[in-house]
């Protein structure tokens, strides 16, 4: 095999597919360099890209709004085909078709023994956690890609137990590799159970997963709020109610107008530092959701907060939050006894019973977030649309294996 093609970031507002090196079992530079480990990495799969998802992760950085590098590699939602095991994989074959938690994890260090692989300590020298395709997250080559090589297969990679129920389903599985984990951590962390009131902030693909595991988790009522309106019929056409932030109001009267009362038992950021004020065509304000959900969370609510946070932003709306420093009133959530539970989806702690949910026919995600596939070229208007806010989820099938 000579070539990899794969989507690269371009600078703000582009990106491209490139031809890369085919991936070798072979741990990144940053890796080796950084943590003094060896190269060679018998441990690791090469994977055919079944499908690989485009994430509101990435539109951060194709924003210029991180420190991404031009030619950083992008995507981290990965689901493929295993067409390459190192000598020291044991219980993952050739042909075997498998999610991958968008995490990488080592699955040998503290942070891994305690399930936290979010945070493991392993593969990235610059901090904590890493991923697939993502600035300061260890060098680790993107899988919006044609191949991608997968390290501790045998820890990361979630198997589908039937190849073809795989492919029928794909849609709904390509799910698992982050954004179905990770709204359901976001509403799982805010404590939602049976019969709570919830409100999720923002109607994109993780403000959506988030809602509809609201649901999944028994909630009475989920309200979603956003400036989009499509988004929202989105979030609509799976039974939540929505508020429209271009409304000149306070959310506390938007939530009373839907539930009758001021506060929810529990609240999800789906935005994160990208954040926009409240009303028509409001400027970026990165503490609004942080502070609306300490606004209308009721006393000793969980707050889970899965939007992303950055500890410095080049195209921020000024000096402190280039320093990733915004505007929160702290002292609210205090007063409330709230509970913020931040960082990364540990996806492994979720992916396998989401699949069960999904193949037994009781989780239809993809239709819930607008699952729609595109080729890999298909990427640079994908971003383009996505990042306008179109309501849709777009799923990359680079070697046309998805059946429509
Ligand atoms: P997205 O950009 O598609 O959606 C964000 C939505 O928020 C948009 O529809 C936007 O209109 C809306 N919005 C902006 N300001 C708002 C406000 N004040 N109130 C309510 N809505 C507002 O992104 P996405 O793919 O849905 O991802 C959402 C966030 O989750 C991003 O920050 C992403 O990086 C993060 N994320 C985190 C994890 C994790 O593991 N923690 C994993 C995946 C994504
Ligand atoms: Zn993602
Ligand atoms: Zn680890």
């Amino acid at each position: 095999m000579s070539g990899n093609r794969v989507v690269v970031y371009q600078g703000p507002g582009k990106v491209s597919v490139e031809t890369i090196d085919y991936p070798k079992l072979e741990l990144p530079d940053d890796v080796v360099s950084g943590l003094g480990i060896k190269r060679s990495a018998p441990h690791a799969v090469i994977l055919k890209l079944v499908s690989t998802n485009i994430c509101g992760s990435d539109q951060h950085m194709v924003r210029g709004r991180t420190t991404a590098p031009i030619g950083q590699t992008l995507g981290h939602e990965i689901t493929g085909e295993v067409v390459e095991v190192g000598d020291d994989v044991l219980f993952v074959k050739e042909g075997d078709v498998c999610s991958v938690p968008f995490n990488i994890a080592c699955g040998r260090c503290r942070m891994c023994n305690e399930g936290k692989t979010g945070v493991c300590l392993n593969v990235n020298p610059a901090r904590a956690g890493a991923a697939y395709g993502y600035v300061d997250m260890g060098g680790w080559v993107g899988g919006q890609a044609e191949y991608v090589m997968v390290p501790f297969a045998d820890f990361n990679l979630l198997k589908f137990p039937d190849r073809e129920q795989a492919l029928e389903k794909i849609l709904d599985l390509t799910m698992l590799s982050d954004i179905f984990p990770t709204g359901y951590h976001g509403a799982y962390t805010a404590g939602v159970t049976t019969g709570s009131t919830v409100y999720v902030a923002g109607a994109g693909p993780v403000g959506l997963a988030a809602a509809y595991s609201s649901l999944l988790l028994g909630a009475s009522v989920v309200v979603v709020g956003d400036m989009n309106a499509d988004r929202l019929a989105q979030a609509r056409s799976f039974g939540c109610e929505t508020v429209d932030l271009t409304r000149d109001a306070e959310l506390p009267d938007l939530i009373e107008q839907v539930l009758g009362e001021r506060e929810v038992d529990a609240a999800v950021d789906a935005v994160g530092f990208e954040a926009r004020g409240h009303g028509e065509g409001a400027a970026e304000a990165p503490a609004t959701v942080l502070n609306d959900i300490m606004s209308i969370g009721r006393a000793g609510a969980s707050l889970g907060i899965p939007g992303l946070y950055v500890t410095g932003d080049p195209g921020a709306v000024d000096e402190n939050a280039k320093q990733g420093q915004i505007g929160v009133r702290l002292g609210l959530g205090w007063a409330k006894s709230h509970t913020f539970v931040t960082g990364q989806c540990p996806v492994k702690k979720y992916n396998r019973q989401l699949m069960n949910l999904i193949l037994s026919g009781r989780a239809e995600i993809a239709k819930a977030v607008n699952a729609t596939t595109i080729g890999l070229d298909g990427a640079i208007e994908g971003y383009e649309d996505f990042d306008r806010g179109a309501a849709k989820k777009y799923v990359i099938d680079p070697h046309g294996m998805i059946k429509v």
